[in-house]
């Protein structure tokens, strides 16, 4: 993992934070207008807290911006970044549509009330249990990836009686373009699992046409994540509009991927520069009037959520490790992709760090290190720490490693905390084990989850007070 070098106090990091963050004059971080030591207090940790008027503002600052340069176009959520209902529902009240990678994430849409017709339907693998339900659902667009999906879809649309409409389609090629990213991150170049070849979507799209139950409107790509220049997408656009012996579509849907600031150090292109880049690259190379599609994840979603975490050692062997209650269970993409991240005390923003500590969780990983070299103002147990840019496939990825739980989700907003996902508790996890239980958990002579409750709000238990 890099290390980077640390500004002088927590405050300095503003810019990282949620576009409604603070500091008080006595150092404590607000988000939303909420203190982070009160949402810690009522919500426990760890957390993922969310700045909602952010997370509104930029959804609109896509959404108008895209429409201002390039009218006929729409912003699609792509909600693998942030599955998570409240986002589903705020981002479709602000006129987006939303993308969804399989049943599990359109089962969430459909909770939410997404309109179906608003929704885009990827995945490299769907099943047919998938589009079936998709079709039955009426989801607006299929994307199809590969000859797997057409010989699907043409089954399954031949059994609808009466068609009510043909099925819209685009068909996602791999365009060859391998930008600056990690390599997991990366998913239009030649060897990409995702998509077709130009050859092969000329087959896909002759047998798409050929079909009156299914309507092609256009083509897919997506060339990855946590990208930070803007060249690959005006590429990715130019490549779209010169596979022009596949024709000329109505929709060019380009992906996501714009990158994010995570540190200090890092540069990443504005939402402006993006749209400047993309929109002159399609007048340039599409056809006019056709509609241009972007579908941001991380870009609309990985600054307007922070991780609450409270201090539960601190432990000096030569380094000097501060270790929080949550880890790679929480955030995997530390581990995944080393992505740098920064943190600081929030309770203690406006201080002057003393000592150069490595944050690390507490997952049975040597890996499960979250910010190497941070520096901080004496850490010591209790203390509340905030990791900031948190939005974008943490929660996504989060997992039960050494049982860990799903922290819950706070939309913060005006001064009001609302929570919108609970906090995962071991009689969750447990009833997915019900088959081999042998006993109810009411026997247990500490229900787990009063035990667990009281540990995260600092409530009496028997845990805490042998401490
Ligand atoms: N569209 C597709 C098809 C994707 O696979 C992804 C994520 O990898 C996205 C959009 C969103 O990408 P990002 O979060 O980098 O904007």
């Amino acid at each position: 993992m890099k290390t980077h070098s640390v500004p002088d106090r927590g405050q300095d990091l503003l810019p990282l934070f949620p576009e409604h963050s603070l500091v008080t004059p006595d150092g404590e971080l607000v988000i939303g207008g909420v203190g982070v030591a009160g949402l810690a207090e009522r919500f426990g940790t760890p957390a993922y807290v969310v700045d909602e008027a952010g997370l509104r503002n930029q959804a609109r600052l896509l959404r108008d911006g895209l429409a201002a340069r390039h009218p006929n176009s729409e912003v699609v959520f792509a909600s693998k970044s942030f599955p998570c209902l409240a986002a589903y529902q705020l981002f479709t009240a602000e006129g987006l549509a939303i993308d969804v990678a399989g049943a599990g994430e359109l089962v969430m849409a459909l909770a939410a009330r997404v309109p179906p017709e608003r929704l885009y339907l990827h995945g490299n693998a769907k099943t047919t249990a998938e589009l079936t339900m998709a079709l039955q659902a009426g989801v607006g667009t299929v994307v199809v990836d590969n000859f797997d999906d057409i010989d699907r879809l043409e089954s399954l649309t031949s059994q609808q009686t009466p068609v009510a409409r043909p099925q819209r389609v685009l068909v996602r090629i791999i365009p060859g373009i391998s930008p600056d990213t990690h390599e997991s991150q990366s998913t239009g170049g030649d060897e990409s699992k995702f998509g077709l070849p130009a050859d092969q979507a000329r087959e896909a799209i002759a047998r798409i046409r050929a079909n009156s139950r299914l309507q092609l409107d256009g083509l897919h790509l997506h060339i990855g994540s946590q990208i930070l220049a803007t060249e690959p997408f005006a590429r990715a656009v130019e490549v779209l509009g010169s596979v022009a012996a596949l024709g000329t579509f109505d929709v060019y849907d380009i992906g996501g991927g714009l990158g994010v600031r995570y540190t200090l150090q890092d540069e990443a292109p504005t939402v402006e520069q993006y749209l400047d880049s993309i929109t002159a690259a399609a007048a340039a190379y599409l056809p006019a009037g056709a509609r241009l599609v972007i579908e941001p994840g991380r870009s609309l979603v990985a600054r307007s959520c922070v991780t609450l975490y409270r201090v539960t050692t601190v432990k000096r062997t030569g380094r000097t490790f501060v270790a929080v209650d949550g880890g790679m269970a929480d955030n995997l993409d530390v581990a995944l992709t080393g992505q740098p991240f920064e943190a600081a005390i929030a309770t203690r923003m406006a201080d002057p760090p003393d000592e150069v500590v490595d944050l690390v969780g507490r997952q049975c990983e040597s890996g499960d290190r979250l910010v190497g070299g941070l520096a901080v103002p004496a850490p010591a147990v209790g203390d509340l720490v905030v990791m900031p840019v948190t939005g974008a496939y943490t929660y996504t990825l989060a997992n039960n490693y050494n049982g860990a739980l799903r922290p819950p989700i706070v939309f913060c907003r005006d001064g009001q905390a609302r929570l919108v996902a609970e906090r995962e508790t071991h009689e969750h996890v447990l009833a997915l084990h019900r088959p081999a239980r042998q006993n109810p958990i009411g026997e247990y002579e500490y229900p787990p989850d009063q035990l667990y409750r009281a540990h995260i709000v600092g409530e009496a238990s028997p845990d805490v007070a042998s401490t």
